[in-house]
């Protein structure tokens, strides 16, 4: 079954109590295994900064959902969650983003696989360092210990 890791951050309402309930509808789904997840991680906003702080953490599952099929269901839990679409990249009950999906690298409208944005971030680099520090990140498959000591170089 491929191997998935999903970035889940929260900066609205009882923040911890989001990702928990995140990561109990991942452990119900049928489609789903949960493997492992990361500490929870306190972080400022990033993009638009006029927002509370996130609580953001990482999981590792294996799925026999294609990724299409997985962002929907993911997009369903978030809507669970009581999610209100306003601006980009503003406050949220829950989000949940497809990091990587096996070693696929997919470019799509609705769906870029890996997450274009992962290796510039240190909230979604940190959590996955605990699970996965020799997972590689593709096309180029450095490792996420690898991209996380560039993020930290390039700063
Ligand atoms: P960011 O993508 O920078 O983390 P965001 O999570 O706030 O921003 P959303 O509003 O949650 O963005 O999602 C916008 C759209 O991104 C979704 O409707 C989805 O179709 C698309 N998308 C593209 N690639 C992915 C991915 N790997 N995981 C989740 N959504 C994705
Ligand atoms: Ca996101
Ligand atoms: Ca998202």
């Amino acid at each position: 079954m491929p191997r998935v890791f999903l970035g889940l951050g929260s900066n609205l309402g009882e923040r911890k109590n989001e990702l928990d309930f995140a990561v109990c509808r991942l452990r119900q789904h049928p489609g789903i295994e949960l493997i492992q997840v990361a500490p929870y991680l306190e972080t400022d906003p990033v993009g638009y900064l006029e927002q509370g702080k996130f609580i953001n953490t990482v999981v590792e599952i294996r799925t026999i959902l294609d990724p299409y099929t997985l962002l929907w269901v993911l997009q369903t839990i978030e809507e669970e969650a009581g999610r209100i679409r306003t601006i980009r990249w503003g406050p949220r009950t829950l989000d949940i983003d497809i990091l990587l999906y096996d070693d696929w690298v997919m470019d799509e409208p609705n769906l870029t696989i890996p997450h274009p944005r992962m290796k510039e971030r240190e909230f979604v680099l940190l959590p996955l360092t605990e699970i996965g520090p020799d997972v590689p990140v593709p096309p180029d498959n450095l490792t996420i210990r690898e991209l996380l000591n560039n993020y930290r170089q390039s700063r």
